[in-house]
């Protein structure tokens, strides 16, 4: 099943708000199987964050983990690839040149937006299924990870002798 997840990625931030500088929130994300945007779905979500209370509003910091299904840059079979994030950003209370990110009015801190954006540009450049992923033959096209075609000795000794 699938969800929004926008709903689980704003949070009520009011009461941090009402404590003194240097106050920390700590939030644990856990989630399967939702968009993080109408653009980003992740088949799983998880992360730990801190919320800090600093003077101009909210400090996030943390790491996040998002796993989604990506096509393999060698054989193009779509398998779960795994990109991860540092974030360490402020959410201000009041419109702020320092951030792009404000506390709504309602206190609520979206994370939806930062985690997006983060995604966005940690994507790896070239996933592969695995690291040992033999790709498509040159030659016939064949997948050599699920089968051996004809011209593959060939092509490994080609490999090898430009390596050697
Ligand atoms: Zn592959
Ligand atoms: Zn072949």
């Amino acid at each position: 099943m699938t969800s929004n997840c926008s709903d689980i990625l704003r949070l009520k931030v009011g009461h941090i708000l009402n404590k003194s500088v240097g106050f920390v929130s700590d939030v644990q994300i856990k989630e399967q199987e939702f968009y993080i945007a109408s653009d980003v779905y992740a088949n799983s979500l998880s992360g730990n964050i801190s919320l800090t209370r600093i003077h101009l509003g909210i400090l996030v910091a943390g790491d996040i983990e998002a796993t989604s299904s990506t096509e393999c840059g060698r054989c193009l079979v779509n398998h779960l690839s795994t990109t991860s994030a540092s974030i360490s950003e402020l959410y201000s209370e009041h419109d702020n040149e320092q951030s792009q990110f404000t506390i709504g009015g309602n206190c609520e801190l979206d994370l939806g937006p930062l985690f997006r954006e983060l995604l966005l540009v940690s994507e790896p450049i070239q996933a592969l299924c695995c690291t040992e992923c033999k790709g498509l033959c040159a030659n016939c096209g064949s997948n050599l990870n699920q089968s051996q075609c004809e011209c593959h000795e060939d092509s490994i000794s080609k490999i090898l002798s430009i390596v050697l």
